[in-house]
């Protein structure tokens, strides 16, 4: 189910438990019922529907409420606010940080991802997205396995004006990353976008190739790309890539499509990392940041 869907639905649930005379249990169950089956047919975590539901039952406790409670206004807020929930993380509860750039220094930004999840789009989106908040910005072609690779960065970086760097006969991805990591640094550059490849011939040499330029470059920060549309692949996709380059964020792409934006969701969970950026186009412009009300808000339309 894609996620205008999915959105319908909770919606629906929601109105029919408005209309119905009382507000009990078992309205509240019959409400809850549909929103969970609509979150799992969207590829949420079985666990994390079980967790919301739980969380909605206990919050909203219908026995315990006082008469003058309005409880459809109850029951409304309590939903949305355990939808955001799902995709909202908070460093105080143990979750990673939000990252900011420092100024005066290079910062570092190494990307993540399987082929085609939108990574050198999303590269270069950012870097555009910083350079036009006053950022130096420059680009960085680590990606020697996939021929074209740094033609298309190259392409791409040319169009949004952003500075690059790339090889097209060094074939050692390390070497090049950590080349173009230290020109910029010595250009005082202020952030050091590094794209990687997304495919290899066995999985684990991709996985064992972040580890090697993570060390050799030093992120400050590591975003993995994920396509909002894969699905339930998302969950152990995310946590592959966690496991070998400890991620710090994610952008999630392709929203503008027919995106099954559960299995997002669960990825979030699964490695309580935060999504900063969404992307909504194949245009340069369309990254827009990402903030948990505002994607359930749509969401719920
Ligand atoms: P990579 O292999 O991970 O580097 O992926 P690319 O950056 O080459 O993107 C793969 C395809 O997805 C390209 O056709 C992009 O134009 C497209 N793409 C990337 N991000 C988005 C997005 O947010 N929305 C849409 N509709 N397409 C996107």
């Amino acid at each position: 189910m894609v996620l205008a869907d999915l959105g319908r639905r909770i919606n629906a649930a929601m109105a029919d438990m408005t209309r119905s005379n009382v507000v009990d249990e078992k309205a509240l169950d019959s409400m809850l019922k549909e929103i969970c089956m609509a979150l799992l047919e969207s590829d949420v975590n079985v666990k994390l529907v079980s967790t919301l539901r739980g969380n909605i039952k206990k919050k909203i406790n219908l026995k315990d409420q006082a008469p003058g409670v309005n409880r459809r206004r109850l029951v409304q807020k309590t939903v949305f606010d355990e939808l955001c929930a799902l995709v909202d993380c908070q460093p105080e509860n143990g979750d990673a940080p939000a990252f900011k750039p420092k100024k005066g220094r290079s910062n570092v930004i190494m990307f993540v991802g399987l082929q085609g999840a939108g990574k050198t789009t999303s590269c270069t989106k950012l870097a555009l997205w910083y350079q036009r908040r006053g950022f130096k910005v420059g680009l960085v072609c680590a990606d020697t396995f996939r021929a074209g690779a740094f033609d298309q960065l190259k392409q791409n970086a040319t169009k949004a004006k952003v500075p690059y760097y790339g090889s097209y006969t060094e074939t050692d991805p390390v070497a090049v990353a950590a080349a173009g990591v230290a020109r910029f640094k010595s250009e005082k550059f202020d952030i050091i976008i590094v794209d990687t490849s997304g495919r290899h011939r066995q999985e684990q040499e991709l996985f064992a190739e972040m580890v090697q330029i993570s060390q050799a470059v030093k992120p400050d920060q590591t975003i993995m790309v994920l396509d909002a549309s894969i699905g339930q692949a998302a969950e152990s996709q995310s946590k592959a890539f966690k496991e070998s380059s400890d991620f710090g964020a994610i952008i999630l792409t392709k929203m503008d499509g027919h995106a099954k934006g559960g299995g997002a969701i669960s990825a979030v969970a699964a490695t309580r990392t935060p999504i900063v950026f969404v992307g909504t186009g194949e245009h340069i412009h369309d990254l827009e940041p990402f903030t948990p009300t505002q994607f359930i808000s749509k969401l719920l339309g």
